[in-house]
């Protein structure tokens, strides 16, 4: 295990994980195991079944754990199995306040899961700290923050958010997934839970589904562990094997995406057939300042809005050759999709309007090709619609 004061890569790189003391083998290996022998009945070494704990999903969350400064992670299955988790340690009658533009899987588990739980949620402006107040009450047990915002990235301040939490007696959630420990570490800010979906940046590869929680209290890790045990949304040992492998090489992916997404959000910004580029890099991001306070790089994610029909903006998306027009994001490959038809179809037209989900605005998930390819694939793309 490595040193909590090493930096970010050389922990990415070690943390968790030791060579085999046997074999010398350097890498964590796949435990296909079920089950494991024990010394005397109730005399175990740690392990008895791997739904309770796996050596390789070990490794994976303390991995998980020392990237975003806290002191326990526990993984899943997918990321909704980990927000799932965060829901399991609730009780009906309980309030949640959330961000109104909080990814559509945690919409719908909220609403169309656990209201039926009699759980009650409000959803807010979370850039808006009056509104978060005015929606907290007596039973509010959860505020759930998600920062920077899918498709609209509004930069939302964690510490400001976490106090207003805890002034309720409310634990503070944060989904860091679209940032990833490298950029943003929300326990630093005061948040008591990170969330993550490990499909996207950690696993990095578009080749798996699973997710984490990461706390610094023993107590609340305690509880999570007890759901994740017996709820059983575990994930294989073979997922935690390619996220560990995902996650040795953030630093220089999240650099790439920085950088690539940096460059197309300042092109897009200047081009003729944009009307709007949404991107925290950009000085004109209104929250631009806080995320730079908050964040060590603006992420590869942006999204803009094309001067176009619906229609229009559907050919666009199906015109590019080196973005793979797919839902998902955080991959090495660049991904491009329109959330009115895609990834928010399901929000009545007039609500999505309403939130400034416009028919013609593009999401793209920026990859680490050269960025002189990405360019030259979205000009082709414009030039063929318009
Ligand atoms: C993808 C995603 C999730 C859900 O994760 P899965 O691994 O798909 O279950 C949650 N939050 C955010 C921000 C996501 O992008």
């Amino acid at each position: 295990m490595s040193d909590d004061d090493e930096h970010f890569e050389t922990r990415a790189i070690h943390a968790g994980q030791e060579p085999d003391e046997e074999t010398g083998a350097l890498m964590t290996p796949i435990y296909a195991n079920s089950t494991y022998k024990q010394d005397a009945p109730g005399e175990h070494r740690g392990y008895e079944y791997s739904r309770t704990g796996n050596p390789t999903r070990t490794d994976l969350e303390a991995n998980l754990a020392s990237l975003e400064g806290g002191d326990y992670g526990r993984c899943f299955a997918s990321g909704m199995a980990a927000i799932n988790t965060v829901l399991n340690l609730l009780e009906a009658g309980d309030h949640v306040v959330a961000g109104n533009d909080v990814y559509g899987g945690t919409h719908r588990i909220f609403t169309q899961v656990y209201e039926e739980y009699d759980l009650e949620f409000d959803f807010v402006d979370t850039t808006d700290h009056d509104e978060v107040r005015d929606a907290m009450r007596e039973s509010t047990e959860l505020l759930w923050v998600e920062t920077p915002t899918n498709p609209l990235m509004n930069v939302n301040d964690i510490g400001a958010l976490a106090d207003v939490a805890h002034d309720y007696d409310a634990l503070c959630a944060v989904d860091n997934t679209f940032a990833t420990p490298y950029l943003q570490r929300p326990l630093e800010f005061g948040a008591d839970i990170v969330c993550h979906s490990l499909t996207k940046y950690l696993g990095g590869h578009s080749d798996l589904v699973a997710g984490a929680l990461v706390t610094d209290d023993e107590d609340l890790d305690e509880r999570l562990a007890f759901y994740q045990n017996s709820v059983g949304a575990t994930p294989s040992p073979f997922d935690c094997f390619l996220v560990l492998r995902g996650t040795k090489s953030l630093g220089v992916r999240m650099d790439r995406h920085c950088e690539n997404a940096q460059e197309l959000a300042e092109w897009l910004d200047a081009h003729d057939h944009v009307e709007h580029v949404f991107y925290p890099g950009l000085e004109s991001h209104p929250d631009h300042d806080l995320a730079a306070e908050q964040m060590d790089g603006f992420g590869g994610m942006l999204s803009f809005e094309l001067d176009a029909s619906l229609d229009e903006a559907s050919d666009f998306v199906g015109e590019t050759e080196v973005f793979t027009l797919a839902e998902s994001l955080g991959g090495v490959e660049s991904l491009i999709e329109q959330p009115a038809a895609m990834t928010h179809a399901a929000i009545p037209k007039e609500e999505r309007e309403a939130a400034g989900l416009t028919d013609p605005l593009i999401r793209a998930s920026i990859g680490i090709e050269h960025v002189d390819d990405l360019k030259a694939d979205l000009q082709q793309a414009m030039d063929a619609v318009f």
